[in-house]
């Protein structure tokens, strides 16, 4: 229910997994307090109005900006944040669409008719092929309230694990490289350590544009304390976040691995370690430092293209007894060797001891605003709720009791994961592929084959809060969905800050929330008691009894208590008071495996799954822009970040675009093995030759289109099943050639 227009309400970001409250209020609320609490935009960039459709039709301008009751972020707020609200009302779906072709157009259906599709489908998939022959693929931007009822119905009602989520492409390598190493997800690390680490080293993470309010507090302390914290980049292109560093390793692409292994050979070599914390806390060192023997500084500085100096300088800055604190994002985990090389940063941690402590740890940034929640909701495919698995019999066991169902009801094997369901639309082995609040036609590699499989299933639908999207044109159902803002649940932050989000407009038509939407299913498949539910507060009880006594315990939450005393982190156990959450893990060296001690893992480097070669000599890297989000189904209405960023630019440096032909502000075509796409050049010195960038979001719909993604390949870590988005193989040449 929407608050009065005059009322502010407060909420998280539906942005990155930073997190940062937001203040939404009317111009009203805004001219009695207006000024003397405004927060500054680090950004620069300042706030914005928000037109924001009212219950009545009215357009109400809704202002957002920087809650400073918000732990996380202080009031701190970047361009994306300080403009979500303009994003909120345009182009929405509100009314379900059904095809039955994709040679026709979509016409309008009531809701009573979509439900009856989607409960004929499933009831026939299951009399005739079974629940292997269905699949949804869902978000980050959902609520927990929403993964968590999607995991009900299809891991637990329909018995189908085939539910996987964008956090595949995001996070997923940090999931299997947390549990490998420490015994379990989850980050050890709260946003208070990078206020306290001597050393803060940032691997394949663009801080600076992808989680621009973290990376303006690290910048608040150097410019009160000089020195501290001593910034280590690692990434092959400059960027907003090398320009800060004391250090710039402009590795080769592929290469994160061999320069973890290097650094931890220097730091056992030079015996700069924390023996005791070995002894006492690890196991597998004889192991590390038999593999990391042979990484020494002149192969790894010949691999990596770097300077023996720099990495030297870079050991010296991780040992030493420093506060070493590592943040890295989609650079590290979108990788062929992802859970291997968040394997390498732990590593570190775990020579010098530095974890559990102030300033200190292995920190991976969430990309999606709940991200986080959709781990410990159980969304992915191996995951049950409460950061359990698929594959362990007493989990399953565990929800089973929890979800009233009898034994075996969950398939003991973990189900598909996005790539495999492509796989297994293009094989006709799908008969449902439910996507929800996500844009795989943008956000998957190779999208060429992702479309022709999709085209390949007989029934896609589409649950969406926007019109038109790249998604919606292989879709034969599209579901209106209410969103961020119109449903009231909670999201967790990558420091583990769970923050209730209000509903404080109303769905736009007949948009629904994506819980009451399972939850409504749930009861016409015959689960009537199991899916009552009054509201969304009733579903978030039940996940947070699921996780008690596990790592990710929310037992203590619940609405009223956020909504009461504000955002709180996890773990917090039920009868933790208010402000009693835990902010760091392993605190007391003890780790969730079963010996108690963390692992140091020893993986050899591997490198590329697609290297350079003749044909294709370079190597293309994707990312974002600062003012974008993903694949543009917000931001692109937004007139301020469209005029920020107009286009995407190919960055190309002087040598590769002589060497091609190319010309500064003219269109390249950039081919790889699965396809090409044509550009704006950009020749920079901030990339390293032999690299060339280009971002992500630009998806088919949009002007400008350039689908970087279609060149990209999808071979994954074998661990993690993530795909390698951040290299690929390619060639350039002038567009007009
Ligand atoms: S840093 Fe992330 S969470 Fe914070 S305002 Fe910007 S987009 Fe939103």
């Amino acid at each position: 229910m929407s608050p009065s227009p005059l009322e502010s309400a407060r909420s998280q970001c539906p942005y990155c997994g930073v997190g940062c409250g937001l203040e939404l209020r009317p111009p009203a609320a805004k001219a009695e307090g207006a000024g003397e609490d405004d927060d500054e935009d680090p950004s620069g960039r300042g706030r914005a109005p928000c037109a924001i459709t009212a219950p009545d039709g009215i357009d109400l301008p809704w202002t957002s900006r920087g809650d400073r009751l918000h732990p996380s972020s202080l009031g701190q707020v970047c361009v994306k944040g300080a403009t979500v609200g303009e994003t909120l009302a345009p182009n929405r779906l509100s009314q379900p669409l059904y095809r039955a072709s994709r040679e026709e157009p979509f016409a309008p259906i009531s809701w009573e008719q979509a439900f009856a599709l989607l409960v004929e489908r499933i009831t026939t998939e299951l009399a005739t092929r079974g629940p292997g022959a269905l699949a949804m693929y869902g978000s980050g931007q959902f609520l927990t309230e929403d993964y968590y009822l999607a995991q009900k119905l299809f891991k637990g009602a329909l018995g189908c694990n085939n539910f996987d989520a964008n956090s595949r492409l995001c996070m997923s390598s940090a999931v299997a490289g947390y549990a490998r190493s420490l015994g379990s997800d989850g980050p050890p690390c709260c946003y208070d350590d990078l206020d306290l680490a001597d050393t803060v080293l940032l691997i394949g993470t663009n801080t600076a544009e992808c989680h621009p309010v973290l990376f303006q507090r690290l910048l608040k302390r150097r410019r009160k304390q000089k020195t501290r914290p001593r910034l280590i980049v690692v990434d092959p292109r400059a960027t907003a976040t090398s320009d800060a560093a004391d250090l710039h390793l402009a590795i080769r692409p592929g290469t994160d691995l061999a320069l973890l292994h290097g650094l931890a050979h220097l730091l056992i070599a030079k015996g700069d370690l924390d023996r005791a914390f070995i002894a006492q806390a690890t196991e597998g060192f004889e192991a590390l430092a038999e593999r990391v023997q042979a990484w020494t500084p002149e192969r790894v500085s010949r691999l990596c293209g770097i300077g023996e100096a720099a990495l030297r300088e870079a050991a010296a800055a991780c040992g030493g007894g420093n506060a070493l604190l590592s943040l890295w994002s989609m650079g590290v985990n979108q990788s062929v060797e992802g859970t291997a090389t968040v394997g390498g940063i732990i590593n570190l941690h775990l020579l010098t001891g530095q974890i559990g402590r102030p300033g200190a740890g292995p920190f991976s940034l969430t990309g999606q605003p709940n991200a986080m929640g959709g781990r410990e909701a159980g969304g992915l495919a191996q995951l049950l709720p409460g950061y359990r698995a698929v594959a362990q019999a007493e989990h399953r066991a565990e929800l089973e009791r929890h979800w009233g169902l009898a034994p075996g009801s969950i398939a003991p094997e973990p189900g598909l994961a996005v790539w495999q369901q492509i796989e297994a639309m293009e094989r006709g082995e799908l008969g449902l592929w439910w996507v929800a609040a996500t844009n795989p036609l943008v956000s998957m590699p190779s999208l060429d084959r992702v479309r022709a499989a999709a085209l390949n299933c007989p029934l896609v639908v589409l649950s969406e809060a926007y019109a038109g999207t790249e998604t919606a044109a292989v879709a034969h159902l599209l579901l209106p969905a209410a969103q961020w803002s119109e449903k009231q649940g909670v999201m967790t932050n990558s420091e583990r800050r769970v923050t209730l989000c209000s509903a404080f407009r109303d769905p736009p038509g007949e948009a629904r929330p994506d819980w009451a939407v399972f939850a409504e299913l749930g009861r016409r498949l015959g689960f009537a008691e199991a899916f009552r539910y009054g509201s969304s507060a009733e579903v978030y009880a039940e996940f947070a009894a699921i996780t008690a006594g596990r790592l990710c315990d929310h037992a203590g939450l619940s609405h009223a208590l956020l909504a009461d005393h504000g955002p709180q982190q996890w773990p917090f156990p039920a009868g933790t008071a208010p402000g009693g959450g835990q902010a760091r893990l392993y605190t007391d060296a003890r780790f969730p495996t079963p010996t108690g001690r963390a692992r140091l893992v020893a993986d050899a480097p591997l490198g590329l799954a697609e290297p350079p070669c003749d044909a294709y000599p370079l190597v293309l890297t994707v990312g974002r822009y600062l003012g974008h989000w993903h694949t543009m189904t917000r931001t692109a209405h937004v007139a301020r970040i469209a005029k920020a960023h107009p286009e995407p630019l190919l960055e190309v440096h002087p040598g590769d675009a002589e060497r091609h032909g190319l010309v500064d502000g003219e269109r390249a075509r950039i081919r790889s093995r699965r396809g090409a796409v044509t550009a704006k050049v950009q020749i920079t010195e901030r990339i390293r030759p032999g690299t060339v960038f280009l971002p992500m979001h630009w998806g088919a719909s949009q002007a400008n289109a350039c689908e970087a993604n279609r060149l990209m390949h999808e071979l994954g870590c074998p661990m993690s099943r993530q795909p390698e988005l951040k290299a690929a193989a390619v060639d350039l040449e002038p567009a007009w050639a």
